[in-house]
Parts: C-alpha cells; sequence; structure tokens
C-alpha cells in the first residue's frame, strides 16, 4: 500500500469512527427515562408534547433571583447549600412555583448528596421526566407536571422499595407542615 492510499484509508477509517460515535451519542437513551416514560407510543408522559405555558411569567412572581435559576432556568444549587437537604419535618414538599404538591417526608432521605432525595413522588402524574443531554451519561430531569419548572434529576441508585433517588433542589420546593408545631419549620 502506498502512502497516499494508506493515508486515505486511514481518514476513512476514522471518519466512520466519528460517524459512529455520533450517531451513539445521538441515539443513546437514558434506559431510566425510557423505563419511566416508556407508555407504548415512545413519548413519555406526554410533558413534552404539553403546550409550553408561560411559566415565566405565571410562576414565580415571588421567587428570588436564585430560585428562578433553578426553576426556569434548570440551574443547580450547591450541595449542601439547600434549606432542605438536612431537614426532617413531616409535610408535604410543594413546587416553589406553583405550589403543586410533589413529595412527601415519608419518602425523603437522606443520600449524602447535600441535596434532598426522596425515594418516590406523592404519585408519579405529578412529576414531569424529560431527557437532560447537557452531560454524558445522558440524565433524566424532574419537572413539575403543573407548571414544567425544573425540580432536578431522578437516577436509580436510590433505597427500597423503590430503588429511586429523586435528587431535588432544595430551591425549587416549599415545605407545607402537617398539622404538628413540631413540624414547623425552625
Ligand atoms: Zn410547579
Amino acid at each position: 500500500m502506498n502512502q497516499p492510499q494508506l493515508a486515505f484509508n486511514l481518514f476513512r477509517a476514522f471518519f466512520f469512527l466519528a460517524l459512529a460515535f455520533l450517531l451513539f451519542c445521538l441515539h443513546a437513551r437514558d434506559p431510566l427515562f425510557a423505563k419511566i416514560l416508556d407508555d407504548g407510543k415512545g413519548k413519555g408522559n406526554g410533558i413534552r408534547s404539553q403546550k409550553k405555558k408561560t411559566m415565566k411569567e405565571e410562576w414565580g412572581k415571588d421567587l428570588s433571583p436564585e430560585q428562578r435559576h433553578v426553576l426556569h432556568n434548570k440551574g443547580t444549587e450547591p450541595p449542601f447549600s439547600g434549606e432542605y437537604w438536612d431537614f426532617k419535618g413531616k409535610g408535604a414538599y410543594l413546587c416553589a412555583a406553583c405550589r403543586f404538591p410533589l413529595f412527601r417526608s415519608e419518602a425523603k432521605y437522606d443520600s449524602g448528596t447535600g441535596w434532598p432525595s426522596f425515594w418516590e413522588p406523592i404519585h408519579v402524574d405529578n412529576i414531569g421526566f424529560n431527557e437532560d443531554r447537557k452531560l454524558l451519561p445522558v440524565r433524566t430531569e424532574v419537572c413539575c407536571r403543573h407548571c414544567l419548572a425544573h425540580l432536578g434529576h431522578v437516577f436509580e441508585d436510590g433505597p427500597p422499595p423503590t430503588g429511586m433517588r429523586y435528587c431535588i433542589n432544595s430551591l425549587a420546593l416549599t415545605f407545607q407542615p402537617d398539622e404538628h408545631p413540631q413540624n414547623k419549620r425552625k
């Protein structure tokens, strides 16, 4: 094989490898996302097909700039910085933007990550799921099903009985205590 031929073959091999990698990245699906969202039609729970409300105008008039960053711009608060990562009150966690009920304290646990973690939502229909391709591996974003605000992500390394870890920003939540004085936020 002469030199130009070798160079051409090398270039061709590199080209196909790059193409294969690109196709892999485009088609790699987060298996968790596929599992949660598998409705038999490949359309998930419809969160993507919902008409996007004018969320930023409708919800969050009383939100802080930090909360807006998380809820509206899919930001992430620093670990161990939020109000709820170590909070143990009994009650419900609502969406900070629209007050939709999302999680219960009974499903909260200490994941050691520095973010409030839950092994299940109040109801799976209260949560919207989206593929998040900002980082590799692809992650599953969770958002409020009511106002579509970003909450955090869900992973498959949680405790029994579900094995799920809903990793949520404190800034995306508002705690609503059950009617008992000692459950109140300090
Ligand atoms: Zn909401």
